[in-house]
């Protein structure tokens, strides 16, 4: 297809053209969007529409390249065009009579001539070729270094041992502290055996570890590491001692600032284990193809080229909300150690299947340029945000954060439960760099008692990993569970400001060199407003009579509340009052229960309270089991 189109705009940026075509009209902007049949641009494309023939390629594209569309259902077909973002690819969103909904993008290719249509705006392909994929790569870094005041950092010291790269077997090397460049990995272990550095082979490890030995994974990352001009690489499976305990508490404690100080942190997105790699052939099923050429009024010719659209659903997962309807299933986002290398690295390339997506303090950028959509910036999940809300320091802002993190985290999976808190401990400390100050078990002791009003759709872990009252108590990293964290069914404004218990003391005992890992024992005394109530009957019929699990139950109150006179409990006959709580546990019979009230919702008048389980009979202790 050729043709020539005038070039000339008025001053509305408008396309002029010979006769308007009643059915794009030219796409004009008109500010929303255009909604459009196939049969409709079919016809008008036969009748000459250069417009409309563009908008029926990208349909034949869907049905012949990309198989979406039932070539028999051409008459249900409908277009959206919806007007977003200048300069940007034109999107073209396809559905069928099905309810199916496709997307395409139609751009000229930056950096060549621009087509006269002004919604047809430029984009940035991907890479195929892998030594292609490394300069996108080390255009980045450049970026970042030399325009980015957010990410500079001082050089900082090398991890305890790195991997020296320099030849062709890679060794291990201490490094007494030197200050030099390094790039660090973020990877899946994985089912199949993992190259691991042990005590028995430390020393082994200092002189070669032979190219072979390497997973795939492993080999990429030593390559790209040398192809971006760096000698030192961190893998924590080769640099840490995996089974000398002290010194993997001691290392891995220092998560914060490996991540940190790498140049860059490589993350094998979707490498499911060491056979994936990072270094990949891209899928060839989607490539972009030009559908038209034509020839501006000054002669120069220009493509314009159509590519299947991508929702780019990984950057919805880096934190809540959890609705987002299409979270990242990549194999590394869930898990639950890269959960905080992604946060916590300075800088740091996702090598995805379809193309690379490069996330600093400053910037979010992905090979293809729709993250850098005004219509695609999703607030406020980014790093940048994240770096932006800890800079600030102030505490309702930092343990909504915390919230918000914990909920994301608690959720993604460990091969080792018990490394619930130090999985999390690099981004503790970062809170702590903010003044979040004391951290017990996942919890901040300044958001005390209110942070205590978790809810936890999972059950107990075991062998133990945190005290009862920490949500880390919980295993909610078994497929189905979830955590709810205050902040997640409270927003901002209805946080709970009137506080009803106290804490009088609250402590955490270390299990090991590193204070925001692992602990082996916890208490918490705290005073406040009890009420006995009876569960009465579950809200729901449920299918499983042993009434396990989780769901809602009506409760009444057992007797008469204490005369504390307390302003929330109304002034009517109190044994007809509903409550409501979760249970997580098989309720005994009689289903009595103790609450403690932790604080009050200003806005609905609605006290939060801890649902306490005795732990034995006649013994004046108790146990937090439910948020209710
Ligand atoms: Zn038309
Ligand atoms: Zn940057
Ligand atoms: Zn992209």
């Amino acid at each position: 297809m050729s043709a020539s189109l005038p070039e000339s705009k008025n001053h509305s940026g408008e396309l002029q053209h010979q006769t308007k075509c009643k059915i794009c009209d030219d796409l004009q902007r008109v500010g929303q969007t255009l909604s459009l049949t196939l049969s409709q641009v079919s016809e008008a494309a036969t009748g000459g529409c250069q417009t409309c023939s563009i908008l029926k390629e990208s349909c034949t594209y869907a049905r012949d390249v990309l198989h979406e569309l039932d070539a028999e259902q051409d008459a249900q077909v409908s277009l959206q065009i919806p007007v977003v973002d200048d300069g940007f690819p034109m999107i073209v969103g396809i559905s069928d009579i099905d309810g199916g909904y496709s997307f395409n993008e139609v751009y000229t290719v930056s950096g060549c001539t621009k087509a006269p249509w002004l919604l047809i705006g430029e984009g940035s392909e991907r890479t195929i070729i892998t030594e292609k994929t490394i300069q996108v790569l080390r255009d980045w870094i450049d970026t970042c270094l030399t325009s980015h005041p957010a990410c500079a950092r001082q050089q900082k010291k090398l991890p305890t041992r790195v991997l020296d790269v320099s030849s062709h077997n890679p060794s291990l090397r201490a490094s007494h502290g030197d200050k030099e460049p390094y790039a660090a990995l973020s990877h899946c272990w994985g089912k199949s055996p993992l190259i691991q550095t042990h005590r028995d082979n430390l020393r082994d490890r200092f002189d070669a570890i032979p190219w072979k030995n390497l997973s795939k994974t492993f080999q990429d990352a030593v390559t790209t590491t040398r192809e971006l001009g760096l000698r030192y690489l961190w893998i924590d499976s080769l640099c840490i001692v995996q089974d000398d305990p002290e010194d993997w508490a001691r290392e891995s404690g220092k998560m914060a600032s490996i991540y940190e100080g790498a140049q860059v942190v490589l993350a094998a997105s979707d490498a499911k284990d060491g056979h994936d790699g990072l270094l990949r052939p891209r899928s060839g099923s989607a490539l972009p193809k030009s559908i038209f050429q034509g020839i501006k009024s000054n002669g120069n010719p220009y493509s314009i080229r159509i590519r299947k659209g991508d929702y780019h659903k990984w950057y919805g997962d880096a934190l809540p909300p959890r609705s987002q309807s299409s979270p990242d299933s990549s194999p590394l986002s869930t898990r639950g150690w890269a959960f905080q290398e992604r946060l916590l690295a300075t800088r740091y390339v996702q090598f995805r299947s379809e193309e690379l997506i490069w996330e600093c303090r400053s910037a979010l950028w992905c090979e293809c340029g729709a993250l850098t959509r005004p219509s695609q910036q999703r607030e406020p999940l980014s790093k940048k945000a994240f770096y932006d809300t800890l800079g600030s320091a102030i505490h309702p802002e930092l343990f909504s954060l915390w919230s918000k993190i914990v909920n994301a985290y608690a959720i993604k999976a460990l091969t080792n439960g018990g490394d619930v808190l130090p999985a999390l401990s690099g981004l503790a400390k970062q809170f702590q760099k903010s003044n979040a100050g004391t951290y017990l078990a996942g919890l901040w002791e300044a958001d005390f008692p209110l942070c205590l009003l978790w809810e936890a759709h999972a059950v107990k872990a075991s062998p133990y990993r945190a005290p009862s009252w920490s949500w880390a108590s919980m295993d909610t990293s078994i497929p189905g569970s979830s955590l709810l964290t205050e902040s997640t069914f409270e927003s901002k404004t209805s946080y709970p400001t009137t506080v009803l218990a106290t804490v009088e003391s609250v402590s955490c005992t270390s299990d090991s060199s590193d204070p925001t890992g692992r602990i082996s024992a916890g208490y918490l005394v705290i005073t406040g407003k009890i009420l006995d109530i009876i569960a009465t009957e579950p809200v729901d019929n449920h299918e499983d009579t042993s009434m396990q699990g989780w769901f809602d139950w009506d409760a009444r109150l057992a007797r008469q509340p204490r005369p504390y006179g307390s302003k929330w409990i109304p002034r009517r006959r109190v044994e007809n009052f509903t409550f409501r709580f979760h249970a997580d546990t098989p309720l005994s019979d009689p289903r009595e229960l103790t609450c403690l009230l932790i604080g009050e919702i200003p806005t609905s008048q609605a006290p939060r309270a801890l649902v306490l389980r005795k732990l034995c009979l006649g013994v004046a202790r108790w146990c937090m089991n439910a948020s209710a």
